[in-house]
């Protein structure tokens, strides 16, 4: 679950990092009258579950509170990689004499967090990764043990040459750290992480994502969800209990089984297609959830070909058809379905599908090629 920076910076500040205050607001005129509280020189800032805001136009510096109130006019209502802007972030604008990057993670190759540190900061990291390799230090936390003194002076020390700036920084790499693990993050960045001109180490930007998994023993963090500002398709499907990953591709899987989703994916790819989803329905022939999984894929327009892959153990093959075809009467389809199924009552099933219309198929080879061809003659 991604949070916002407002609420990402809460989290830091709890953890006893140095952040600027700031408030939120939905209105044009709600900024300009935290900008005249707040005095002096602000920052308006797009709270999306997105980075690259700063490039984008969503932040923006204004010297007056008439500037920030125009400036939140212009953000608010303004889509970032599709997500609308919705809410702003008006803070205290901070000299910046030197930017860097901090950030943790879960690393799925060494099983553990890991620290990432770079002086090159307030860019994309993934590009400085890519170009300049040498300007990250990573570190691999032992979760036993957490952070180490020795190992957060050792990353604040490729940070900065100044012993000051130095200190500072390892401090807050020890508390990053605990605002990471205390709030079941699997990742938690600063960038930028900021010097001012007075020689202070400050967070101005704070990006945090929670593990789904930690939620259920988090309620506060929980409570940090916005539905209004994810994709309506991972609402959605998380209404309706359904694994659900967006991809860039045109053909929409409805699968039983996270694995049978996986191979299915391989097999779209394996034909020369690319899936438009990793979606489990999980073992269930609930129209509803069919309804549900129905909905999320035709709502997405990249969508070209649907296709189905059940495989019927307990889940029986012919429920799994009247679900289908109880969903398709209530609601309106336009792609073309191919559907495999086999297992437990195949033949029924089939039987139900043909007299509903429907091309269907136990042969999973046979269909996911079908469904291939499909979206590339739409
Ligand atoms: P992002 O683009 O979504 O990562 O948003 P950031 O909060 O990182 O802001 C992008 C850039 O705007 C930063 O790297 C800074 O260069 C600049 N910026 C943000 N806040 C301030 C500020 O308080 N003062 C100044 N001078 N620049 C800022
Ligand atoms: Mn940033």
């Amino acid at each position: 679950m991604d949070i916002h920076e407002y609420q990402a910076k809460e989290l830091f500040r709890a953890a006893g990092l140095p952040v600027p205050p700031d408030e939120v607001a939905t209105t044009a005129e709600e900024a300009e009258a935290i900008a005249r509280r707040l005095g002096g020189t602000v920052v308006v800032k797009a709270q999306v579950h997105t980075g690259g805001r700063g490039k984008a136009g969503g932040v923006k510096l204004a010297s007056t509170p008439a500037e920030a109130k125009e400036h939140a006019s212009r953000i608010l209502g303004m889509t970032i990689k599709d997500l609308t802007v919705q809410k702003v972030l008006v803070t205290p604008a901070e000299d910046i004499a030197n930017e860097a990057y901090v950030g943790v993670l879960i690393d799925r190759s060494s099983q553990a967090p890991m620290f990432m540190v770079s002086p090159e900061g307030g860019v994309d990291i993934e590009e400085v990764a890519e170009t300049n390799p040498e300007a990250i230090r990573k570190l691999r936390v032992d979760p036993r043990y957490g952070l180490l003194p020795h190992q957060a002076l050792w990353l604040a020390d490729f940070l900065y040459e100044d012993p000051s700036l130095v200190k500072q920084a390892s401090k807050m790499m020890t508390q990053l750290y605990q605002a990471f693990r205390s709030n079941g993050c699997s990742l938690a960045e600063i960038n930028p992480l900021i010097v001012t001109p007075g020689g202070e180490v400050k967070a101005i930007d704070a990006k945090v994502s929670i593990d789904e998994n930690e939620l259920h023993r988090l309620p506060a963090v929980e409570a940090y969800r916005d539905t209004d500002a994810e994709p309506w398709a991972e609402t959605r499907a998380r209404e309706a209990s359904l694994s659900f990953v967006k991809l860039e591709g045109d053909v929409g899987c409805c699968v039983n089984g996270a694995g049978l989703a996986m191979a299915t994916m391989d097999l779209v790819k394996y034909y020369g297609g690319e899936p438009a989803n990793f979606l489990d329905i999980g073992g269930s022939s609930n129209p509803d959830k069919v309804v549900a999984a129905l909905e999320i894929i035709t709502g997405d327009p990249n969508v070209k070909a649907i296709l189905f892959n059940i495989f019927g153990g307990i889940t029986r093959c012919d429920d799994v058809a009247n679900g289908i075809v109880e969903a398709t009467k209530r609601i309106d389809i336009k792609p073309p379905i191919v559907i495999r199924l086999t297992g437990t009552n195949d033949k029924e099933a089939l039987e139900i599908l043909e007299a509903a219309g429907f091309s269907a198929d136990t042969s999973m080879d046979r269909v996911v090629e079908r469904a291939v061809e499909l979206a590339a003659s739409a």
